[in-house]
């Protein structure tokens, strides 16, 4: 079986995070900030403060830009469920806009006709690592005086006109889950100004004035003060001990995938499917997902089948994502209709990420092309 998302971890991590046991500590240390510092130093943010997933960095980001009951948050309805569900945990009421159907990103347009007296915070999200129009959207977010959050969890490579995501906006998020670009096991960090970056930390862990590895390291014993009700979301020394070896190949890993993504959009070319966009000129594509559409009267196969089949035939497959109005947890809080948002509704029903983590082999994609050329249809002429 061909694990979809499955993480390429080298013997370097395997090492440190060894290193780490042996030394004893296991939580919030120097591993931490030196991992925080080079994350920075590679996406050239202000300040990382390194968290335990990209949920908690959305959270806390929402909880900076100081939304709460009666506060609207614009996002997009094709995106993974923590992206709302942050919103909603931060007390505030969360609003879709469609996406554009050729880059699958929240639509500037769409954004605009949403703003109403109510909205504080726009939070797109860089879809399979393909970068959303920061320049319309944080002309946007000035000119109605909103605040920026960026779901980088897909996008930790990805720029826009020379800068990388997630530096555009007040927060950037991002993630190490075990399927993402670079891992830590769980693992996130936010990337914001030095100001904004102090009140992130403290909330990450209780909302202490001191972090633990100051408190205990060696300097005399320091009282800390609890100055504002935080969180438990602090990144441990472990993590970061995996993320410090994954941040150094991360521009390998990312030649792999792109070219992993060039030879599909080669192999498939001829098939009866709706293939990805190609990446646009101004931007770096982080190539996360690999998603064809499949439309199952043209195809003849529907997505659903299609999934069984390439299961069956041992190689795993994702979808990235139904949209979120088809959940009926949403549809019963908010009162979302899926098809207020036609395009997120027919990507969702359509939508197969392939394999293409860095760890697939050129056995493993020549599978991957084979199966999918085995039950998709030709395109006919
Ligand atoms: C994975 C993901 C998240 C959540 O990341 P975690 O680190 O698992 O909390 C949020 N948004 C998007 C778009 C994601 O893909």
């Amino acid at each position: 079986m061909l694990i979809f998302g499955s993480p390429l971890i080298e013997d370097d991590e395997i090492q440190e995070v060894v290193a780490t046991m042996r030394a004893g500590w296991l939580g919030t240390g120097p591993k931490v900030a030196a991992f925080e510092k080079q994350f920075c130093d590679y996406v050239g943010g202000g300040q990382a403060v390194g968290v335990n997933s990209c949920t908690a960095a959305l959270h806390l980001a929402l909880v900076g830009c100081g939304v709460g009951p009666g506060d609207e948050v614009i996002t997009t309805p094709m995106t993974f469920c923590a992206t709302v569900n942050a919103i909603v945990h931060a007390g505030a009421t969360p609003v879709l806009a469609d996406v554009d159907p050729r880059t699958m990103n929240i639509d500037p347009r769409r954004i605009e006709e949403r703003i109403t007296s109510r909205t504080r915070v726009v939070l797109p999200v860089h879809f399979a690592g393909r970068a959303c129009d920061m320049t319309t959207i944080t002309g946007l977010a000035q000119k109605h005086g909103l605040r920026l959050v960026e779901d980088c969890a897909h996008s930790i490579e990805t720029t826009h006109r020379g800068r990388h995501v997630g530096t555009f906006g007040d927060y950037g998020c991002y993630s190490f889950y075990v399927t993402k670009n670079i891992i830590t096991g769980e693992g996130g960090m936010v990337v914001c100004s030095q100001e904004k970056s102090d009140r992130i930390r403290i909330l990450s862990l209780h909302g202490m004035d001191r972090d633990a590895w100051k408190r205990f390291g060696g300097q005399g014993y320091r009282h800390y003060q609890v100055v504002e009700c935080g969180f438990k979301y602090n990144m441990m020394d472990l993590q970061a001990a995996i993320g410090i070896h994954q941040l150094r190949r991360i521009d390998q890993c990312w030649q792999r995938r792109r070219d992993i993504w060039a030879r599909y959009q080669r192999e498939f070319a001829d098939l009866a499917i709706e293939l990805p966009a190609e990446p646009d000129q101004d931007s770096r594509h982080a190539y996360h997902l690999y998603t064809i559409l499949i439309d199952g009267d043209a195809a003849g196969i529907d997505r659903d089948r299609f999934l069984e089949a390439m299961t069956a035939d041992g190689i795993g497959v994702g979808v990235h994502y139904v949209s979120l109005p088809e959940h009926e947890w949403y549809q019963q809080r908010f009162g979302w209709v899926p098809t207020d948002y036609p395009h997120a509704l027919r990507i969702g029903r359509q939508t197969v990420s392939l394999p293409i983590s860095a760890k697939l082999t050129d056995e493993d994609v020549d599978d991957v092309v084979r199966g999918v050329r085995k039950h998709i249809a030709q395109r006919s002429r």
